[in-house]
Order: structure tokens, then C-alpha cells, then sequence
């Protein structure tokens, strides 16, 4: 190898710093790895910027999805230790906070929804029970008086995304992980076809592994061999900033009715969210998209009228034909992938980092991820 190749040869070569690249990153460079992340525009400018941040496997639990409950949950164990670390080496509040969120049906059909929501809930032994109206407004003062019936979930709890990325961008420079702004363009692969490094701004960037993890784009990637790329689609999310006093937070759960949620932050902001749609790589935001947030929000909870608008913005979420996250190994020697992260990429950023690591490390995952590997794909996508 010559000098050139010797300074800038890492361990592993990781492409994308959303949430993903960057949480695996320092989980990697944490246990001795030499890494480097590439990022085409500014780290957590994907998904990750946008996103609300609720790390709610059980309010967000949905029927046929038992595989992504087991993960989800693991990962929200995980999370008081992941930014407990991250806060201690960056000194930045994450935001995150054990709130636990309020399920609130706003009319009779909303209410048989919720109770069938409930219903799944406890039928994998957690116990979300039924609130009327009176106790519902207890809790939360500030929810619509109309209200018919609410669930109240303790275990979920909710982080501010952008302060995450903050944080690890601190943690990361201190363990010397460098972060490159560059588009990875071409995969280097040795004489066996093994992947070797990356090809970005022209020029070689040799490691000895190789980690995909640019989000909604893994299915498009041109640097990912098409034999090996998940069938992951975008599907558009606009979200709404109000801002309001922290002194007298609007709300200080999560609240989520059938057709809205809204996240608080620490400093007195209100996340409203989000559209679903399947519109492609489209990141306009609408005038449609703004009216209905703002509409169910106001149905929600009357209070944020008074609030300041503070904008909008859209994002794309990185999805899978089965909702589920890939994970794991491709069939290319070095290339390993983690994408497909869809609603919950926030929430599943630890056990991510640490199934990757290990399976880069140790030849296995870190943590249970089986329900996520690649290769489910192999015979009817790929
Ligand atoms: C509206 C909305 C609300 C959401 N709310 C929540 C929530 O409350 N809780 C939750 O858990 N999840 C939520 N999510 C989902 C979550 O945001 C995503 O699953 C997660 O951010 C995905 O992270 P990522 O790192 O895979 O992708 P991204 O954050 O999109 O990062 C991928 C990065 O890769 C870069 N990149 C791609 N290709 C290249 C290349 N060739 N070269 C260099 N760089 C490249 C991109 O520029 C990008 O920065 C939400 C998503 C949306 C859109």
C-alpha cells in the first residue's frame, strides 16, 4: 500500500450521515474501528431533520407487524444509555424525554379505532387502558373538550432528532471518526469482488468494508450493484413547528388522534405531524399538506391557535414492501447495508448501530435483528 492509500484508508467506509450512518459510525469507532462517513450535503439533512422524534413502539404499534415490535422495543431500551452516553461526551440536551403519549379519539368512529388500537396493545400484554373524557383532560388540560375517550401509553417517550445529530457529530470528532462531504458515486471492489472502499469527488476512498446507509435512496443508489439493492421506496412527510412558552407547555405528552400527533420539545416547540404520501422523491411542501396539520391539530388541541408558526418542511421516509428495516449483510463480500427504516428509523437507531457493528466486528449482529436481514428479499425482489 502506498502513502497516499495509508492516510486515508479506513475500516469501514459509511455512506450516509443520517441517524443511521452516524449512530453505527460511532458505535464502530467507539469499539476501535477507524471510520469515515460520506455525506453528500449536511449530516442528519435526510429523513432525520424532520422527523418528530417519538420513540413510541407501543402507540404506534399497527396490526401484522409483530417483527418490527420486538426490535422497536429493544431499541427503547436501548435509548436511555444511548443518549445518556451522548449527552456526557457532547454536553447537548437531546431532548429526550420519558413522557409517555395520549391517544385521544375526537369522535365515536375515532373512538372504535382507538379501542381496537388499545385492543392489539394489550393483546401483547401491555397495559394502555381506557380514559374517559374527564380523566383524559386531567392529564392534558389543554386536549379538545369534545374528546370521546383516550389511551394513555407511559412507555413511550420522545427525542428532538436534530439535537441528536448534534450530539453525535461532537462524539464523533472526539473518537476521530471524519466526516467527508462528498456524493459516493462507485463502490471499489477487489479482484474477487469484494467490497473495498468508495469512489467519491473522483477519487478512492479505500476500507475495508463498506456500510449503505443513505435512507430513502438505497433503492435508486447507483453505486449499489442492482443485484443487491432493497426494493426501499420514499414516501413523503410534511411537518409542521409551532412555537410556544416552555414556561407553559401546550402539552407535556405526546398527544396523537387518529389523523395527527404532536411531539413537544424541551424549548417550547410543538411538532406537528405528518402527511403519508407516496409521491416519489417530491419534497414540495403544500399548501394541502399545511392546512390539514394545522386543521387536525387545532381539533386536537384548541391551545395551538395561539402559537407561532414557525413552518414546514418535508422529508422521506426510507420504506420497505413489509414496513420492516434491511439490515445485514448483502451478497456482496464488505457491503453491508442498514436502510428502510420507514416511520421509525429514530426510534431504531440504537440496536441498528449496535447489530451492525457486531456483524462488522464480530461476524454476527450485535442485537436481534433477523426480521430485518436483505437477503428476505433475494428471490421475489431482488
Ligand atoms: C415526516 C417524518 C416524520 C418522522 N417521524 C419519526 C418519528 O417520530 N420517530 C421515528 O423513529 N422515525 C420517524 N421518522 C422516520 C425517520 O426520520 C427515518 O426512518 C430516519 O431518519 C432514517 O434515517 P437514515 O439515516 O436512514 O436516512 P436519512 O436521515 O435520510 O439520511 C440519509 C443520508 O444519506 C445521504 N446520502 C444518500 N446517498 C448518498 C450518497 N450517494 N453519497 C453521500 N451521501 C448520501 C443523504 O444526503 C442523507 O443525509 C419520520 C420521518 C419523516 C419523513
Amino acid at each position: 500500500m502506498n502513502e497516499a492509500e495509508n492516510r486515508t484508508r479506513s475500516d469501514v467506509a459509511v455512506v450516509g450521515a443520517g441517524l443511521i450512518g452516524l449512530a453505527t459510525a460511532l458505535e464502530l469507532a467507539t469499539r476501535g474501528l477507524k471510520v469515515t462517513v460520506f455525506e453528500r450535503d449536511t449530516p442528519g439533512s435526510g429523513a432525520t431533520r424532520v422527523a418528530a422524534g417519538m420513540l413510541a413502539p407501543i402507540g404506534e404499534l399497527e396490526f401484522g407487524e409483530p417483527g418490527l415490535l420486538s426490535m422497536s422495543l429493544r431499541s427503547r431500551e436501548l435509548y436511555p444509555g444511548f443518549v445518556a452516553a451522548l449527552e456526557a461526551a457532547s454536553g447537548i440536551d437531546t431532548g429526550f424525554r420519558e413522557t409517555g403519549a395520549l391517544h385521544v379519539a375526537l369522535d365515536r368512529d375515532e373512538a372504535g379505532e382507538l379501542r381496537r388500537s388499545m385492543d392489539l396493545q394489550q393483546s401483547h400484554g401491555f397495559d394502555s387502558g381506557w380514559l374517559g373524557p374527564i380523566a383524559a383532560r386531567e392529564l392534558e388540560p389543554g386536549v379538545s373538550p369534545s374528546l370521546a375517550g383516550a389511551v394513555l401509553v407511559e412507555q413511550d417517550a420522545v427525542v428532538d432528532p436534530r439535537a441528536l445529530v448534534e450530539a453525535l457529530r461532537f462524539a464523533l470528532t472526539e473518537v476521530g471518526v471524519e466526516i467527508i462531504q462528498a456524493e459516493v458515486t462507485g463502490l471499489l471492489r477487489g479482484p474477487n469482488g469484494r467490497a473495498e472502499g468508495v469512489v467519491a469527488s473522483q477519487a478512492d476512498f479505500p476500507a475495508g468494508c463498506v456500510l449503505a446507509a443513505p435512507g430513502a435512496e438505497a433503492g435508486i443508489a447507483g453505486w449499489i450493484p442492482e443485484e443487491v439493492r432493497p426494493p426501499v421506496r420514499p414516501v413523503k412527510g410534511q411537518v409542521a413547528e409551532l412555537r410556544g412558552d416552555p414556561e407553559s407547555p401546550a402539552c407535556s405528552r405526546i398527544l396523537g388522534s387518529e389523523r395527527v400527533y404532536l411531539a413537544p420539545r424541551p424549548d417550547g416547540r410543538l411538532i406537528v405531524g405528518a402527511t403519508v404520501e407516496e409521491m416519489g422523491f417530491d419534497r414540495t411542501v403544500t399548501a394541502g399538506g399545511a392546512h390539514e396539520l394545522l386543521r387536525e391539530a387545532y381539533r386536537l388541541l384548541p391551545d395551538v391557535a395561539e402559537m407561532e408558526f414557525a413552518g414546514i418542511e418535508a422529508g422521506l421516509r426510507p420504506a420497505t414492501p413489509d414496513n420492516l428495516p434491511v439490515i445485514g449483510p448483502t451478497g456482496i463480500d464488505g457491503l453491508v447495508i442498514a436502510s428502510g427504516h420507514y416511520r421509525n428509523g429514530i426510534l431504531l437507531a440504537p440496536i441498528t448501530a449496535r447489530a451492525v457493528a457486531g456483524l462488522i466486528i464480530d461476524g454476527r449482529p450485535g442485537e436481534e435483528i433477523g426480521a430485518a436481514s436483505p437477503t428476505r428479499f433475494k428471490t421475489e425482489e431482488l
